[in-house]
């Protein structure tokens, strides 16, 4: 019996609309959600379903045939209060005894109300997006017209200035021209790719010729800081591929620059190979490593995300936007690949991608005689950052008191006094920088000797750093 109060009293107060009625149509129990939100007041008992319900019951008609389609399932009905306006819920009806049927019905007035809300402020979203990057679009793309505007005036003004001091002027304007350049592309693409505008264009290139391109892009840079710089092909890689030669450029361009910016001792180098081949298409795998200033573990989880620098000092120091390598993960996943990077604080990064390529008809024959169907050759992953330097020599290199070390002093104690004579006291700097970090791990007279020669070639004082290079290379002597 208990049970049974407990059953009704549960019924009398849940949020759900419970009513039981008879053959008839006549509402003989209402709970009090029901009077609540049909607003009947006392009047609804007594009252007939096909008032509540008149989209499927006629008042005066029987229930039993109108009910029978609509037992056991879910409807979604209007359900019509006393003055006659109604509101949406989802009811199901089921009967209990010939005359007796029960309707439970749930108000979805604010979940719907909700969900509509949910979708107005999804669809604003949306087209907030459209619009921030159309409004990026467009901007970039009025920015461009006029910095190649001033880039055709100076190259102009270049032809026919003689005086060397306006030449370095118009050489520095011409600079900032092509770095705004870069700077409004990566923008524009950035833009394009979070748009989903985007496409991949593939078309027949020889991989090697757009190897020696990237080369050329950035031997001058590297050479320029004393930087060696290596580049090997693996023999296997057909001279024709088939994919978006402009977008492969773009990211190992942009792993390239990073590396020459981020390094100032040792070597840069990069390598292809094949890793696997399915039907006429080719796995090609690409390493970018430098013996830079290298990544911390925590930062390197950052570094793929858009607008994303390590360190805000390094940035100020090198420039940069923190968008080329979110534009290059982009890019190589759109080439259905992936990017990565290994990195050690203070000695160097690895920077490693693969993407798909085709192979044209005409390679298709030969490369398949080279690797089975879908085999996969030893990827390159097991080669490890250490492996390299140890490889390369780095280690020794970076060591205070080694032969490569005391060389490596050597050669760049040379290269500045060299610059110090051509009075160009930016190089030096930069020589004097790559001075310390040699004699990082060096007693601390070396130590002092090295910061004394950057404070001196700071100062373009030419007698002290001359002095300061005469007392290091005593002290290597002794
Ligand atoms: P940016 O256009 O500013 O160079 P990137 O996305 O290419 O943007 O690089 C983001 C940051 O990642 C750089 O500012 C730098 O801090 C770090 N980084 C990238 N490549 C290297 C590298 N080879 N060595 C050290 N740090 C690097």
């Amino acid at each position: 019996m208990r049970q049974e109060e407990a059953i009704q009293l549960s019924l009398e107060y849940i949020n759900e609309i419970v009513l039981f009625f008879a053959t008839n149509g006549s509402i003989s129990y209402a709970n009090a959600s029901a009077k609540k939100l049909l607003e009947y007041g006392d009047h609804l008992l007594g009252s007939n379903i096909g008032d509540v319900f008149p989209g499927v019951f006629t008042v005066g008609e029987s229930v039993e045939e109108q009910a029978k389609p609509l037992l056991g399932q879910f409807r979604e009905l209007d359900a019509y209060r006393g003055n006659r306006t109604c509101f949406k819920v989802e009811v199901s009806f089921s009967c209990f005894d010939e005359d007796l049927y029960v309707c439970i019905a749930t108000d979805t007035t604010e979940g719907s109300y909700l969900q509509r809300k949910i979708d107005q402020v999804q669809q604003e979203a949306t087209e907030a997006a459209k619009v921030k990057t159309e409004f990026v679009a467009n901007i970039t793309h009025e920015l461009r017209t006029p910095v190649n505007g001033i880039l055709g005036n100076i190259l102009e003004l270049k032809d026919i200035e003689e005086d060397p001091k306006k030449q370095r002027v118009l050489a520095l304007v011409e600079r900032g021209c092509a770095d705004m350049n870069a700077i409004i592309n990566n923008i524009l693409d950035f833009s394009k790719l979070e748009s989903g505008k985007f496409t991949i264009e593939k078309r027949e290139f020889d991989f090697r010729e757009m190897v020696r391109y990237v080369e050329s892009n950035h031997r001058p840079k590297l050479s320029a800081k004393g930087l060696e710089f290596t580049i090997s092909i693996a023999p296997d890689i057909p001279q024709k591929v088939i994919g978006d030669e402009l977008r492969i450029v773009q990211v190992l361009n942009n792993l390239l620059s990073n590396a020459a910016k981020f390094t100032s001792v040792g070597r840069v180098s990069v390598e292809v190979v094949k890793t696997s081949r399915i039907a006429d298409r080719i796995e090609l795998f690409f390493l970018v490593i430098d013996t830079g200033i290298g990544i911390s573990k925590e930062n390197q989880d950052k570094l793929f995300q858009s607008f994303s620098q390590v360190d805000a000092s390094i940035s100020r120091r090198f420039g940069g936007t923190g968008l080329g390598l979110n534009i290059c993960k982009q890019l190589v996943e759109l080439m259905d690949g992936s990017i990565h990077v290994e990195s050690d604080e203070g000695k160097g990064s690895m920077f490693s991608f693969h993407i798909w390529v085709d192979l044209p008809e005409s390679e298709c024959n030969q490369a398949g005689e080279a690797t089975a169907l879908g085999t996969y050759a030893t990827p390159p992953y097991e080669m490890s950052l250490q492996d390299h330097m140890k490889d390369s020599g780095m280690e020794a290199m970076r060591t205070y008191g080694t032969d490569e070390n005391f060389t490596e002093i050597e050669r760049n104690l040379n290269k500045l006094i060299l610059s110090v004579e051509m009075e160009n006291w930016e190089k030096a700097e930069s020589f004097a920088n790559v001075l310390r970090e040699l004699t990082e791990n060096a007693p601390k007279e070396m130590k002092n000797q090295a910061l004394r020669m950057k404070m001196a070639v700071q100062k373009e004082d030419y007698d002290k750093t001359a002095m300061a290079v005469d007392s290091m290379r005593e002290l290597l002597t002794r």
